[in-house]
């Protein structure tokens, strides 16, 4: 059974209210004059991160994929919890460490520490983060109608590029060392965007961050809206170092859009709102259509086959 299937038949059963029915990112908790938009994640060593990458990389890494749920709602960040379940045979460099990481992102993201705990275990490193925010606008993955576009807030498949370098496959015949740098910079710092709450908040009808992979993402606000989602393939920013490793290999372009980790976030808006965007970090990328499901089209409109699309736990 596959992590989708489990929530779906076997958790859903237990939520309640504010819970989405497990649909969202985030749990909505009504407040006074808005939201408390809540969300957690977990990253395991082996699973999420290469083995061995402990430590600040690890720590700080972990922190920005949590964050990057509350940024992609356009809420603004109150503060995160943090269990970190230790090696037992961690040294206590290495755990010191960790706070370096966290450190690092309460000063670039104000993420700091509501509360967690920390336990040992014979099994590899295990962080989970809790992030909680506060938001006007509830924008869920289900808000998405016909009709609506799809826009995405920057470059998608460089983290996919930073992972493979990190397991050590180098992925282009000759990458410079800027390459790499910015494939590594991706997976390991990627970048959840609280910059674009403005925009996201006052004009997104549904939002999801690109966590498991854009096609897989853009699945999600189809499924949850009942929709389908229409992505044009050429419309899809990638950064000018990606774009050269892909060249003209659609397998390595399917490669780049199934590949998740990238952090970005996926909006739907009323065309009426295209006006706003075209001068912000927004790209657009396709369309919510009738029906079900993701399709990628080529430029004549022709479908190109994907056969996997995302990253599933
Ligand atoms: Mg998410």
């Amino acid at each position: 059974m596959d992590e989708f299937a489990f929530i779906r038949d076997h958790l859903a059963k237990l939520a309640g209210p504010g819970s989405e029915s497990l649909s969202d990112d985030c749990a909505w908790l009504p407040t006074t004059d808005g939201w408390q938009v809540i969300s957690t994640d977990t990253s395991v060593e082996g699973v999420h991160f290469p083995k061995g990458m402990r430590g600040a990389s690890a720590s700080e890494r972990a922190v920005r994929v949590a964050l990057s749920d509350i940024a992609a709602k356009g809420a603004e960040l109150i503060g995160i919890f943090v269990n970190l379940t230790l090696p037992k045979n961690l040294d206590d460099k290495w755990a010191i460490a960790l706070t370096q990481g966290l450190s690092d992102a309460k000063n670039e993201f104000g993420a700091h520490l509501l509360g967690g705990d920390t336990t040992r275990h014979n099994g590899p490193l295990v962080i989970t983060v809790t992030a909680l925010g506060m938001a006007k606008t509830k924008i869920l993955r289900s808000g998405a109608s016909i009709g609506d576009q799809i826009w995405v807030s920057g470059p998608v498949g460089d983290a996919a590029l930073g992972l493979k370098y990190m397991q050590g496959d180098v992925p282009l015949p000759d990458p410079t060392g800027a390459d790499l740098f910015l494939w590594e910079e991706a997976y390991l710092r990627p970048v959840p965007r609280f910059d674009l709450k403005t925009e996201i908040a006052k004009l997104a009808t549904a939002s999801v961050d690109v966590s498991d992979g854009l096609i897989a993402d853009a699945g999600h606000i189809a499924e949850a809206s009942s929709t389908r989602v229409q992505l044009k393939a050429n419309e899809i920013p990638l950064s000018e170092t990606s774009k050269r490793w892909v060249g003209n290999d659609p397998k390595r372009l399917i490669e780049l859009l199934t590949a998740g980790d990238d952090y970005q976030v996926l909006i739907c808006t009323k065309p009426t709102a295209a006006k706003w965007l075209y001068d912000s970090a927004f790209t657009y990328i396709g369309d919510v259509r009738e029906g079900s499901g993701v399709e990628l089209i080529d430029r004549v409109g022709e479908i190109i086959p994907v056969l996997q699309s995302g990253y599933t736990h």
